[in-house]
């Protein structure tokens, strides 16, 4: 129990319905061959410059000041469920020297899984910031950019918070305590700004046009509200998608409605702490 209390998930919700289309894992299983080997290096390229990507997201001041911490910071490993390790997989050992040598020098390690290694206790959500491991935890999913980018950097944002506590010598606040639930709003509202600027601030306008179209709508009533009326005007924004960023889509929607309905009816950071920790219970897996 102890370990999960320090691991972040992001994805609260598992909602059904829409059209969803089936996960594609770009790893399904532990090397065994030289093929596989080769496989698991190039998913590790591609994901890295997928990531790598998410730090030139333009017109948000957070995302250019994490690209200050990260940039050439980032690097990949493997997670290897049964030794619960990581592990490189280079082609040279110059390459291998190279990512050791981030490693060892304020690099920040993202972990890619597969979908054997879904099922493994230490995968508590599809995207997380391990704090023991001090790693962001990645599926080796497809998924779409906008979203892809959302939720990593909304990991990063808790990376870089963890390593300003570690310099500073504090421990983050335990599990649904009021400073861990504001790291988690802030980093959801950070993740709507994401959001924001790749759909031209539409993503916003969208959910506050929800908001403003529900008379008389109530704080405790906004997930059955959204549940009922679809989630067709945010799906439109961006491309259809597989089961599990589905899932993410619908959980982030719902924090969003919430923090923007508090926000309408003047409320702050206590009001949205209070009611993260009711969506956080009511949806709990
Ligand atoms: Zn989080």
């Amino acid at each position: 129990m102890k370990k999960i209390l320090t691991v972040v998930t992001t994805a609260l919700l598992v909602f059904t319905g829409g059209t969803v289309f089936a996960d594609e894992w770009y790893i399904t299983h532990e090397p065994a061959s030289s093929e596989d080997f080769a496989h698991e290096q190039n998913v590790g390229a591609k994901m890295h410059q997928q990531a790598v990507q998410c730090l030139n997201v333009f017109g948000s001041r957070r995302v250019a000041e994490l690209k200050k911490e990260f940039s050439g910071k980032l690097f990949i490993t493997f997670f290897d469920p049964v030794r619960n390790a990581t592990r490189l997989t280079m082609a040279s050992k110059r390459e291998a020297q190279k990512q050791i040598a981030l490693a060892q020098h304020g690099g920040l390690e993202l972990v890619l899984y597969g979908r054997h290694a879904q099922q493994h206790r230490r995968i508590q959500g599809l995207f997380q910031y391990d704090a023991t491991w001090r790693a962001v935890l990645v599926p080796a999913l497809t998924m779409t950019q906008p979203w892809f980018c959302g939720v990593f950097l909304h990991e990063l944002f808790h990376a870089s918070k963890d390593r300003k506590r570690v310099v500073e010598k504090r421990q983050r606040d335990t599990f649904l305590n009021p400073a861990w639930v504001d790291e988690e709003v802030r980093a959801h509202e950070f993740e709507r700004e994401v959001l924001s600027a790749f759909t031209g601030g539409q993503y916003v306008h969208a959910v506050k046009a929800f908001i403003a179209h529900e008379r008389d709508l109530r704080l405790r009533d906004i997930q059955a509200t959204l549940q009922r009326r679809g989630f067709s005007a945010f799906d439109q924004l961006f491309s259809p998608a597989s089961e599990n960023e589905m899932s993410i889509r619908r959980a982030q929607v719902l924090v969003d409605a919430t923090f923007l309905f508090v926000e309408k009816e003047g409320g702050g950071i206590e009001e949205k702490r209070e009611a993260y920790i009711s969506i956080f219970k009511k949806n709990r897996r």
